[in-house]
């Protein structure tokens, strides 16, 4: 059993959190420390340079700077970072509203290509209820982005449902669609551990361009024409799609708060999320911010490790 908070108060963790690893792309070393932050922070990176903080990068769809390979945001001055989102993904998925992201590179390092890591150093820590009540986008009335054969869809809905279907001509891949009510327990068993992939056939041009430097089978599911190159195989049936939620999660975490909707993808990726949020905030009758009613106490759950959270219906206001 873990001592977990469960509730309508905002979160965040319960103390400092270093992690070290590799860029996927850069290929490049990378020191990060995980913050405790007050109420109303959200996610915020701090971009460090020689000790020193540079640039202060909310992580918000605003601050989208490109969503080719990954998913990449900066500030004004150029100052960036990239693959935030399965690391944005841990945080929401695990229910955390407030961290600072304290980082020396231009990328969160890559880890074992899934949330696991992130999960595994949030557990460590633990998660601390602040006072203040949770916020949530809550959708009014359905968006949806058709970008060729891709689309992506918000609906109202009481909680954070996810449905995702990709469609891949291979074999190895085919057709997988997931459907799951999301909170902790979901995103912890379901989600967390599902690796990202890419093609063999890919990873030439990929490393002419000068990307996927670090990429390697300690972090990717590697496909060749007929099989999976990964000695070990596969850690989830149907791994593939689990890993385009997990990066769904990490990208709708730009909203900047827990999102109350049902979302749907259809053979999407980082640049549809992020429009479907863009064109959300585009319509202000589209959504509006609600907050979970006041409670006296900080509410306190013993919950084994893996049972869902509760659902937190939040009322208008
Ligand atoms: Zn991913």
């Amino acid at each position: 059993m873990s001592k977990r908070f469960i509730g309508s108060r905002q979160t965040t963790i319960g103390r400092e959190i270093e992690l070290s690893g590799t860029g996927v792309h850069s290929g490049a070393p990378v020191s990060m420390v995980l913050h405790p932050a007050e109420a109303d922070t959200g996610f915020r990176f701090l971009v460090s340079k020689r000790g020193r903080i540079i640039s202060e990068i909310p992580a918000d769809v605003r601050y989208v700077k490109n969503l080719t390979l990954c998913t990449v945001i900066g500030d004004d001055a150029g100052v960036t970072v990239g693959t935030v989102e399965h690391l944005l993904a841990a945080l929401r998925g695990l229910s955390i509203d407030n961290c600072y992201i304290e980082i020396d590179s231009r990328e969160v390092p890559i880890m074992d290509g899934s949330a696991a890591a992130f999960v595994a150093a949030i557990d460590e820590v633990g998660i601390r209820e602040l006072a203040q009540p949770r916020k949530y986008i809550k959708v009014l009335k359905p968006i949806r982005i058709d970008e060729g054969d891709c689309w992506g869809e918000l609906t109202p809905h009481s909680s954070f449902f996810l449905d995702v279907q990709i469609d891949f001509e291979t074999p190895l891949i085919g057709r997988q669609r997931m459907a799951l009510e999301m909170n902790a327990g979901a995103f912890r068993n379901e989600i967390s551990r599902a690796r990202t992939f890419g093609f063999m056939r890919d990873v030439e041009n990929l490393w002419k361009a000068g990307l996927a430097l670090g990429a390697s089978l300690d972090n990717t599911v590697a496909l060749a024409d007929d099989r999976i190159m990964n000695a070990e195989g596969l850690r989830y049936p149907q791994e593939f799609v689990r890993h385009k939620m997990l990066d769904a999660v990490g990208d709708l975490a730009l909203a900047g708060a827990p999102i109350l909707a049902a979302y749907r993808s259809v053979r999407g990726g980082h640049r549809l999320n992020a429009h479907v949020l863009q064109a959300l905030f585009a319509d202000k009758e589209a959504w509006t911010m609600v907050r979970a009613p006041w409670v006296r106490d900080p509410v306190s759950v013993d919950v084994p490790v893996g049972v869902a959270a509760v659902n937190y219906a939040a009322d208008r206001t």
